[in-house]
C-alpha cells in the first residue's frame, strides 16, 4: 500500500495536469481530506503535517484557479520535502526535524512550554495544533508572519480569536429593479459591457476608471472601479456574477462603486453574506485575510475544545464554542452573530468572575478577630460627631460594623463621590477596633491628604464634645509622612510596638520604613487606585489577616463594579451632606476665555481662590509640564499681574508639589495653575472656581474629579470648561458635565462613551483580554456572575474533571497573582 504521502502526491500531480478543476479525486479534494487524515494518522504522520495538509485540502475548492495553482505547488513542496513516511512519525515531534528547509522548521508546537493551555492540550492533537504557529497555514511565510506578529497573532488560536472589526450585511439578494439608494445588498447579474476610461493604451496620468454594465433581466446597473485598471481583465461579457455592495448614485442613476464581485458558480466568500471586515495591518489585504480566516475557522473551529461544561452552556442558553467561533467570523444571520458574541463575551466575564470569586474564597478562608461594638456605644460615639450623619453614612457604618463582627476579614470597597464624607466612616471603623485594643493603619496617597485626615480625625476622635470625654487620647493617633523626623519616627515605632498608638495615619511611609505594629487589625486605604497591588498587600501584611477598608472617590458603574470588584463587598455613598451647593458648570468656547478670566478675578476680589487646569498633552508629561509652565508665565504677566499665581506640574519633585499645594490651601496664592496632577482629593474649601482648558481631552471621570476640587466650602462654586476648539463646544461629555453633578450618572456615560479603560487602573491584567464583552451589558454580566457563583458553590475547588480545561484557562487568564485584591 502506498503511504498517504505518496498517494496524495499522486493526486495532486494529477490535479495539476487536469488544470486544477478539483476533479482528480472523486468529490473533490475537500471530500478526500477526512479520508486522508485518517490514513495519515494511522501512519503516525505528525499532527502538524496533517493539519497543514488538511488546511490546503479544505481550502482548495473555494480557491480561484490561480490560487489553486499556487496551493498545489506549495502542497507538493511540502509533501515532497517530507519524502518518505518514515521521517514523519510521531517521534519527530520531540526531535528537531531532520529536513530544515521544509517550512516545518519551527512549526513543532513547543513541548517545553509551561503555559497551562498548552500543557492541557498535549492530550489532544487538535489542541496541540491550535498552539501551532501561523506559518503552518498555506500562504503564511516569514514576511506575513511578521505582519501577524505585529497584530499580536502568533498561533492558530490567536487567529481564531481575531474577530472582525465590523460586518457588512450583504445577505439580502434583490433584483436590480428593486434596489434603492443607500442599501447594502447583493445582486446576481450578467456582464453586458466592459469599458475603461481612458481606454487601454491611452495615457491615464494615474487616473483610470473601469466600468462594467451588468443586467439581470429586471434592469441593468453600472459598477465602477477607480484606479484599478487590472479589474478590466477580470470580466468579460457573458460572465455571471454575484455582486455585493452599497447602492450609490451618480448623475441621477443608481450605481455601485468598488463592489465585491465573485463568479456565480463558486463558493461565495466575499459576496451575498454577512461579510466580516477585519482590522488590518501592513500589506495584508482584506480579501486575502478573509480567505485565510475562512480556511482557518472552517477547519479549526470545530476542533476547539469547549472549556465550559455542557450543563452551564445549556442552562445559560449558549452556543458551543465551536459554533460561536464560526458564527463570529462568518455569521449565517444577524441572530447567529448576536448569539456568537454573547457566548464569547460570556466566557470572558465568566472567567473574570471565577477569578474574583476564587480571590474572595481565599480571602474568606481566613479567620479574623471579632470586633463587636455594642449599639449603645456606637450611638454614643455617633452623637459626639460634629455633624449628624447622612443616611448613606449611617448605612455604610452599619456595613462596616457587621463585617468587623463577622469573624472573617472585612474586605470592603467604599465608593463615594468627592465630598460625600467617607472620612468619618474610616474614623468610626478605627474607633470600633481601638475600643478593643486593636490598631489601625490609614494610608493616603499624598502627605497633604494624610495630614488632612490626621487633622480631621483628631478633631472627631480626640476633642471633648458635649462634656463627655473623647474616645481617644491625642497621643493615640499619630501621623507618619515622608518628612517626619527621625526622633518622631522612633517615638512612633515605640508607640506602635507597645500598643499605645491606636491609629497611625500616613503615606507610603507606612509601608516603606521599618514600621511594625503590635496588633494591626484594620488597614484603611484612601484613594485606593493610587496604590499598586503590591503596596496594598504590604500594608495588610503588617498584621495577621487584618480587616480591610478601601475607599475611592471614582464612582464606578454598577455593572463594572460587579465585574471588577466582585471579590470585594461594595458600599456606595450616594448622598451628599446637607447644605452643599451644587457647582455651577458652564461650557465656554475658546473665544470667550475672557469671561472665564473675569469670573476668576471677581472671585479672587472676594477673597476666594481658583484652579486653572492646563490640558493633557499626548506627547507626554514633559510637554504637558512645559505647556503649563508657559501658560503660567503668560497668565501671570498678561492676565493676572496683580495676583499671586502658583504652578504645579508632573515634572516637579513630590515634595515641591506637596509644598505648593499646602501653600495654596493656606492662602498664599490666589490662583493655582496645574496639569492633571491635581486630581487627588485635597480639600481647599476656599477655592470656588475650577477652570479646565482643553476640557474635551479629558474623560468624564477625570473632569468630575477636577470639579470636585471646588464646592467644598459654603460658597457658591463654578466649573468652567473650555474645549480645545470651537467645534468641541457641543462635545457630549462637556454637555453631560454641565447637566449633572452626579458622579454615578457621569460614570455610566463615561463607560458607554469611552469603554472601561478609565476605570481599570491596576486591575487591567484580566481586562486586557476582554475582546467581546461589553462591560456596559449588565444583563450578560449578571448572568455570567450567577453561573460562576453557582459553579463555585457546587465545586469550590473546581476539581470536577469536567472543569479541568476551564481550570487551566482560568489560571492562564488571571496569571500569577494578577488578581490580587484590595
Ligand atoms: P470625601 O473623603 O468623601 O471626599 P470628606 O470625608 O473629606 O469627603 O468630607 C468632606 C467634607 O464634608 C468634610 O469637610 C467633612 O467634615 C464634611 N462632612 C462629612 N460628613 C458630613 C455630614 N454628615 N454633615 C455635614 N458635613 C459633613
Ligand atoms: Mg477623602
Amino acid at each position: 500500500m502506498p503511504s498517504p504521502i505518496e498517494k496524495l502526491l499522486k493526486f495532486i500531480r494529477l490535479e495539476a495536469n487536469r488544470g486544477f478543476d478539483n476533479r482528480a479525486v472523486v468529490g473533490g479534494l475537500d471530500q478526500f481530506a477526512p479520508i486522508w487524515e485518517n490514513e495519515a494518522r494511522q501512519h503516525n504522520i505528525s499532527p502538524e503535517l496533517i493539519a497543514k495538509v488538511s488546511g490546503y485540502l479544505h481550502a482548495y475548492p473555494a480557491a480561484s484557479i490561480s490560487e489553486r495553482d499556487r496551493m498545489i505547488r506549495e502542497l507538493f513542496q511540502l509533501l515532497d520535502s517530507v519524502g518518505s513516511p518514515s521521517i514523519t512519525t510521531a517521534q519527530q515531534q520531540t526531535a528537531p526535524p531532520p529536513v530544515p528547509s521544509t517550512g516545518l522548521t519551527g512549526n513543532q508546537p513547543s513541548q517545553t512550554s509551561s503555559s497551562p493551555v498548552r500543557a492541557s492540550s498535549a492530550k489532544t492533537p487538535a489542541s496541540v495544533g491550535l498552539q501551532a504557529p501561523l506559518t503552518v497555514l498555506p500562504g503564511i511565510g516569514p514576511k506575513n508572519f511578521q505582519t501577524f506578529k505585529e497584530l499580536g497573532l502568533k498561533t492558530l488560536e490567536d487567529l481564531l480569536y481575531y474577530f472582525p472589526r465590523r460586518y457588512v450585511d450583504y445577505s439580502e439578494l434583490k433584483p436590480i429593479n428593486r434596489i434603492q439608494f443607500g442599501e447594502e445588498l447583493s445582486i446576481i447579474a450578467t456582464v453586458e459591457r466592459v469599458n475603461m476610461y481612458p481606454p487601454p493604451g491611452v495615457p491615464s496620468r494615474g487616473k483610470s476608471r473601469v466600468e462594467i454594465i451588468v443586467g439581470d433581466g429586471s434592469g441593468s446597473l453600472r459598477l465602477t472601479w477607480f484606479n484599478q485598471p487590472y479589474m478590466l481583465n477580470r470580466f468579460s461579457p457573458g460572465d455571471q456574477l454575484m455582486i455585493s455592495g452599497r447602492v450609490d448614485m451618480y448623475l441621477g442613476r443608481l450605481v455601485m462603486n468598488h463592489p465585491e464581485v465573485e463568479e456565480i458558480d463558486r463558493d461565495h466568500l466575499h459576496t451575498n453574506r454577512i461579510l466580516p471586515i477585519y482590522p488590518l495591518a501592513g500589506k495584508v489585504g482584506q480579501r486575502w485575510l478573509r480567505r485565510l480566516m475562512y480556511q482557518t475557522v472552517t477547519f479549526w473551529a470545530p476542533r476547539v475544545r469547549d472549556p465550559l461544561p455542557a450543563s452551564i452552556r445549556q442552562a445559560a442558553g449558549l452556543l458551543t464554542l465551536s459554533e460561536a467561533l464560526q458564527q463570529a467570523h462568518f455569521p449565517a444571520s444577524q441572530a447567529q452573530l448576536r448569539e456568537a458574541r454573547a457566548r464569547l463575551a460570556f466566557d470572558e466575564i465568566f472567567l473574570l468572575q471565577l477569578g474574583v470569586l476564587k480571590q474572595k474564597q481565599n480571602w474568606q478562608a481566613n479567620p479574623a478577630r471579632i470586633f463587636s461594638a455594642p449599639q449603645e456605644w456606637m450611638d454614643e460615639q455617633i452623637s459626639r460627631l460634629p455633624f449628624p450623619l447622612t443616611n448613606a453614612q449611617t448605612r455604610v457604618i452599619q456595613h462596616v460594623q457587621h463585617d468587623l463582627a463577622s469573624g472573617h476579614p472585612m474586605n470592603r470597597l467604599l465608593q463615594g463621590d468627592v465630598g460625600s464624607g467617607k472620612t468619618v466612616v474610616a474614623a468610626m471603623a478605627a474607633l470600633m477596633v481601638a475600643r478593643e485594643g486593636g490598631q489601625t493603619a490609614f494610608m493616603a496617597p499624598t502627605s497633604i491628604l494624610a495630614e488632612q485626615h490626621y487633622v480631621s480625625l483628631m478633631r472627631m476622635l480626640t476633642e471633648p464634645n458635649n462634656q463627655e470625654s473623647p474616645p481617644l487620647h491625642p497621643a493615640e493617633i499619630r501621623l507618619l509622612v515622608g518628612d517626619t523626623s527621625d526622633t518622631e519616627r522612633t517615638q512612633i515605632n515605640q508607640g506602635l510596638n507597645d500598643g499605645t498608638i491606636k491609629l497611625l495615619i500616613g503615606t507610603h511611609a507606612l509601608i516603606e520604613g521599618p514600621v511594625s505594629f503590635h496588633n494591626l487589625q484594620l488597614a484603611i486605604i484612601d484613594e485606593q487606585h493610587r496604590f499598586g497591588v503590591g503596596q496594598r498587600s504590604t500594608l495588610r501584611a503588617k498584621g495577621e489577616n487584618p480587616h480591610l477598608l478601601v475607599m475611592t472617590a471614582t464612582p464606578i458603574p454598577r455593572s463594572l463594579a460587579l465585574t471588577l470588584y466582585g471579590d470585594l463587598d461594595i458600599s456606595v455613598m450616594d448622598e451628599m451632606p446637607p447644605g452643599r451647593q451644587p457647582i455651577e458648570t458652564h461650557v465656554l468656547p475658546p473665544t470667550e476665555r475672557e469671561r472665564a478670566y473675569r469670573l476668576i478675578s471677581h472671585q479672587v476680589e472676594k477673597n476666594y481662590q481658583a484652579f486653572i487646569i492646563y490640558p493633557l498633552i499626548e506627547q507626554g508629561e514633559r510637554e504637558e509640564s512645559r505647556a503649563a509652565v508657559e501658560e503660567h508665565t503668560r497668565l501671570q504677566k498678561d492676565i493676572f499681574p496683580q495676583y499671586r499665581l502658583a504652578l504645579l506640574h508632573g515634572r516637579m519633585r513630590p515634595d515641591d508639589k506637596d509644598r505648593i499645594m499646602k501653600e495654596f490651601r493656606d492662602g498664599k496664592y490666589h490662583i493655582l495653575v496645574s496639569t492633571s496632577v491635581i486630581e487627588v482629593g485635597v480639600d481647599v474649601p476656599n477655592a470656588t472656581v475650577m477652570l479646565i482648558e482643553g476640557a474635551d481631552r479629558f474623560g468624564l471621570a477625570q473632569l468630575h474629579q477636577f470639579r470636585g476640587r471646588v464646592g467644598r466650602g459654603d460658597a457658591k462654586s463654578y466649573c468652567l470648561l473650555i474645549p480645545q476648539s470651537e467645534d468641541a463646544v457641543e462635545n457630549e461629555r462637556l454637555t453631560a458635565m454641565a447637566e449633572t453633578n452626579d458622579g454615578f450618572i457621569l460614570a455610566e456615560r463615561d463607560l458607554q462613551q469611552r469603554g472601561p479603560g478609565d476605570f481599570l487602573g491596576t486591575r487591567q491584567s484580566g481586562f486586557a483580554q476582554l475582546r467581546m464583552a461589553n462591560l456596559t451589558d449588565v444583563h450578560l454580566i449578571e448572568k455570567a456572575r450567577e453561573h460562576a457563583s453557582a459553579l463555585f458553590e457546587q465545586d469550590p475547588t473546581l476539581s470536577n474533571p469536567e472543569l479541568q480545561l476551564l481550570n487551566q484557562i482560568l489560571s492562564h487568564f488571571w496569571g500569577e497573582g494578577a488578581g490580587d485584591i484590595s
